[in-house]
């Protein structure tokens, strides 16, 4: 049988189709799903997916390929990974897909770059997972069985999921807390898979939830797995694709803040929330908050949903979080618990605080 190496973002998809993670798809989407998917968010049989999860190939390597026949995609060190029966070969045009897709074709957008890198043939077909692949911290990370699992045990009825790529700082914690207040359970899912330049690194964001968890948060209701996938920046989009992953782990519920799996300013800043409303089916509820900052009137952290204030707001993001740290300024504690930098800073010692 002919085999093949895949790139890391490949066998992170491989994982997650292989372990339900991306139910309900079975393998890499053919030609008529990845269009229906662009178009209507949905697959062909009508249900809700909105991300296109292709296998691309160059003419090269597809002139073996046969229609109904297996190959092998296996990682770079050689292990067989899974096996992959080719239902459909196909071209698409990426140029116009990726309006499409990112609502802009501009090559400065991180996930256009991304899309118009692939090769230029797909395969599409289901998968049989030979192998699981082990990513960089598989200790830290659970498979959707095992954070079910948890849920049962502890008789949880109400599970909200939180999407990040940061170290957890005072407006995540505002978010949490809310959320926590009317769930039984929170489960904080940080995405460690390839980031940008700069971008806080896995063990980074652990440290941050590790000082939480042992200092201020209650352990027994929180459950944290990082989720070894890939950010696609694109907006509303993703904002639902990352929310049905977590119905996937067992959530019920899904916290959406402002710009959600956005970048720069190619998105609305509530254009993630405004999705939402046309998607009865997703079998999770959005919590769609507004943008938490610090109100030096109330001395609080704050939304412009709950503070009358019109100025004297402090905004915390993951952005300015990253600022400071990298400048070793002086941080406030309405940006970054004390417990919570020290864990960070202390990890950097000996390890990368940043992607290179
Ligand atoms: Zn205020």
């Amino acid at each position: 049988m002919k085999s093949f190496v895949v790139n890391n973002e490949i066998l992170m998809d491989l994982d997650k189709i292989a372990n339900n993670a991306y139910h309900p798809l079975k393998g890499f989407l053919n030609k008529d799903d990845l269009l229906s998917v662009i178009e209507k968010y949905r697959l062909t049989n009508g249900e809700c997916w909105p991300m296109p999860i292709i296998l691309d190939f160059d003419k090269e390597d597809i002139k073996s390929f046969k229609m109904g026949s297996d190959i092998i995609l296996k990682e770079s060190s050689g292990k067989d990974i899974a096996e992959l029966k080719i239902e459909d070969i196909y071209q698409v045009n990426k140029k116009k897909l990726a309006k499409d897709i990112f609502l802009t074709n501009d090559e400065n957008h991180p996930g256009v770059r991304w899309w118009l890198g692939l090769k230029d043939f797909f395969v599409g077909g289901k998968i049989k997972l030979i192998n699981k692949p082990i990513f960089f911290n598989a200790e830290d990370e659970l498979s959707p069985q095992e954070v079910k699992h948890i849920i049962k045990n502890n008789g949880f009825k109400t599970i909200v999921g939180f999407h990040t790529r940061n170290p957890i700082h005072r407006a995540h914690e505002y978010l949490q807390r809310c959320a926590l207040e009317i769930t039984d359970c929170l489960v904080i899912h940080p995405v460690v898979g390839k980031k940008k330049k700069g971008d806080f690194t896995a063990g980074a964001i652990r440290a941050s939830y590790n000082a939480m968890l042992e200092s201020y948060y209650p352990k027994n209701r929180i459950i944290f797995s990082v989720l070894s996938t890939y950010s696609r920046y694109a907006g509303p989009r993703e904002a639902l694709f990352t929310a049905i992953i977590r119905r996937n782990y067992g959530c019920t519920h899904f916290i959406v803040g402002r710009d959600h799996t956005g970048v720069a300013n190619y998105y609305g800043r509530y254009d993630s929330h405004k999705i939402f409303n046309q998607f009865s089916d997703l079998g999770i509820t959005p919590l769609k908050f507004y943008e938490p900052v610090y109100c030096r009137h109330c001395n609080n952290i704050v939304t412009e949903k709950t503070c009358i204030h019109k100025n004297g707001f402090i905004k915390i993001s993951g952005t300015k979080i990253r600022e400071l740290i990298s400048k070793s300024s002086n941080i406030k504690d309405i940006y970054l618990r004390k417990e919570v930098l020290e864990s960070i800073l202390n990890y950097g010692k000996n390890n990368k605080i940043f992607v290179d």
